[in-house]
């Protein structure tokens, strides 16, 4: 039975399983746009359900994370490492007894502002909005939400809670001094760099960009590789890459699960906002974030700024300026969504704002329209 009493079922129930320190949906300071609340859905659960229904969301499975289509079809998108960050979160809000309808809406949002060709599609229209203020994905993952996703007769955005905005924001603006976040914030941070580490590792073995090998020079696969042989014998290659790959994700979430508990354990924070004011409490023990450090700049060198990718770094840099100089010179082209935000935002950054909501293909398709097949 559904108690007319909206967030009843939803409050009770985290009074039962949530810790002192979680971010309560009845604590929530609600939206910009006052909204009725759902007879059963709590509001972090709508927001995580808004997030996953727009547009942007979807277009996350035509946004590369790494690797390109014509790659092979094994790797990760933009989607799929959404996906993997929102579960290795939520595994470890439900240890903790963090409020996991919140953690699943920000992991969900994480990488909602990607432009297409990943890093490098960021670092370009970043370069040509240099004088307007530059351009960031986890800025564009704010301007998707609050501005250009059209769900709601009488306002734009899709209204999410202002905790959901704040831990975006935080995003945004992550070397801010006195930054305060709420647990469930500083999880998704940690749980995405754990995403990326174990699977990046494995795509790019599989590609055999790298061998499994070669990377044992660094700490953290050593030791994956070392308990892994020493529970399996005579593993095929394929089936000693994918237990290594469990292993390094098993590794970090184990390490961030244990340092957050002594940390929690010791502070004994009586609710969120205590908990929000003191100095980061989700982040590794210092010698796994010494180790993660290793392995990524081991992924930098040799599979970041792999020949393939730098190529890839270069296409996107020829294609997203030339299109960028195009359509800021052909404003007609933009669609009028955009378009409008010219005031106050300026052509260049709608132009760009365009772009940074295209997927890879269509951005490629789009390119070839104005400029033929071999631009
Ligand atoms: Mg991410």
């Amino acid at each position: 039975m559904i108690h007319d009493s909206s967030l009843y079922v939803i409050d009770e129930r985290e009074r039962l399983v949530l810790a002192p320190y979680a971010m309560f949906s009845a604590a929530s300071r609600g939206r910009k746009h006052a909204e009725a609340a759902h007879p059963y859905r709590g509001p972090f659960q709508r927001d995580r359900d808004r997030i996953l229904h727009s547009s942007a969301f979807r277009r996350l499975s035509g946004k590369m994370q790494v690797f390109t289509e014509d790659m092979g079809d094994y790797h990760r998108t933009r989607l799929t490492h959404t996906q993997e960050v929102a579960t290795i979160a939520r595994t470890i809000a439900r240890v903790l007894r963090l409020n996991e309808d919140l953690v699943e809406a920000l992991a969900l949002l994480h990488d909602i502002g990607h432009p297409p060709y990943g890093h490098a599609g960021e670092d370009v229209l970043n370069e040509c909005l240099r004088d307007e203020g530059g351009f960031s994905h986890n800025q564009f993952g704010l301007t998707i939400v609050e501005e250009l996703e059209i769900r709601y007769n009488g306002f734009r955005g899709l209204n999410l809670t202002l905790e959901v905005l704040a831990g975006q924001t935080a995003r945004a603006h992550k070397q801010a001094a006195g930054l305060h976040r709420l647990l469930e914030v500083q999880l998704v941070d940690a749980a995405d760099s754990a995403a990326y580490n174990a699977h990046d590792t494995d795509d790019a073995v599989k590609l055999r960009w790298v061998e499994l090998e070669a990377m044992s020079q660094v700490d953290l696969i050593a030791e994956s590789l070392r308990d892994v042989r020493h529970r399996y014998a005579n593993l095929s290659p394929d089936l000693t890459r994918k237990a290594v790959v469990h292993s390094l994700v098993e590794k970090q979430v184990t390490d961030l699960v244990r340092e957050s508990q002594r940390a929690l354990a010791a502070h004994q924070f009586g609710s969120a906002s205590e908990a929000m004011s003191a100095d980061v409490v989700m982040r590794p023990s210092p010698s796994m974030a010494a180790r993660q450090m290793e392995l990524q700049q081991f992924l930098y060198q040799h599979v970041y700024r792999h020949p393939r990718l730098i190529e890839i770094r270069q296409r996107a840099q020829q294609r997203l300026r030339r299109l960028l100089e195009h359509l800021a010179s052909h404003p007609e082209m933009i669609p009028p969504h955009f378009r409008q935000r010219q005031t106050p935002h300026g052509l260049r950054r709608a132009a760009a704002e365009y772009l940074a909501g295209m997927t890879d293909h269509f951005c490629e398709q789009t390119y070839r329209e104005l400029f033929g097949r071999d631009g």
